[in-house]
């Protein structure tokens, strides 16, 4: 994995990295730790002015997947709420486009491709492969590459950048191997910073 360079029609693509997934109410175990691995592939991205993508949870007070409305998961990324905002030591760039996901009551997204505009964002901008990280691996992160892959989109997964649920133990494992299965290609940050001194 030493020949791997950003190219011309790359977009990283950052998952959820809102306070209630990193501090909050759905905090995802060693969150915290991918935003300065996340600032590094932001600042990279940043420095050779190619599209970065935040995805987020938005959704209304009583959202469906919230527990009070029959769902999984404590309340989170509530629209507009502190909970709901990115990670504030997260380094998104000017220009960063935001994706909101699942803002109605009846709809969820694990993906953010479902029920966006994502798929024509990145068409219109010619991008042909997704870098991949943020949270949760087993849950957005999965559901995001997935579709990206089947939209056919080539798919790096920034293996150091990602972090799992594991309501089971092994899920984010497993998360990580049906992304694989799928296409996507796993990297670390150093693989990069490999091919950049070449
Ligand atoms: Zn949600």
């Amino acid at each position: 994995m030493s020949s791997f360079a950003i190219q011309a029609r790359d977009a990283l693509v950052v998952v959820d990295v809102q306070n209630d997934f990193v501090t909050g109410s759905l905090a995802v175990p060693g969150a915290a730790e991918v935003v300065p691995v996340l600032n590094r592939y932001l600042e990279l991205f940043a420095r050779c002015r190619l599209p970065v993508v935040a995805t987020r949870d938005w959704h209304p007070a009583s959202h469906g997947s919230f527990r009070q409305s029959g769902g999984p998961w404590p309340p989170h990324g509530v629209a507009g709420t502190p909970g709901a905002a990115f990670a504030p030591s997260l380094a998104l760039p000017r220009g960063t486009i935001v994706i909101s996901k699942a803002t109605c009551n009846e709809s969820d997204a694990y993906s953010g491709f479902q029920g966006t505009d994502l798929d024509s964002r990145l068409r219109a901008l010619g991008i042909a492969r997704l870098f991949v990280g943020g949270l949760a691996t087993d849950y957005c992160v999965l559901n995001t590459v997935l579709d990206a892959r089947r939209l056919g989109y080539e798919v790096v997964l920034l293996a150091d950048a990602v972090r799992a649920v594991d309501l089971k133990p092994g899920d984010g494992e497993a998360a990580e191997k049906a992304m694989c299965r799928a296409g996507a290609v796993p990297i670390a940050f150093t693989d990069l910073a490999l091919a950049d001194a070449d």
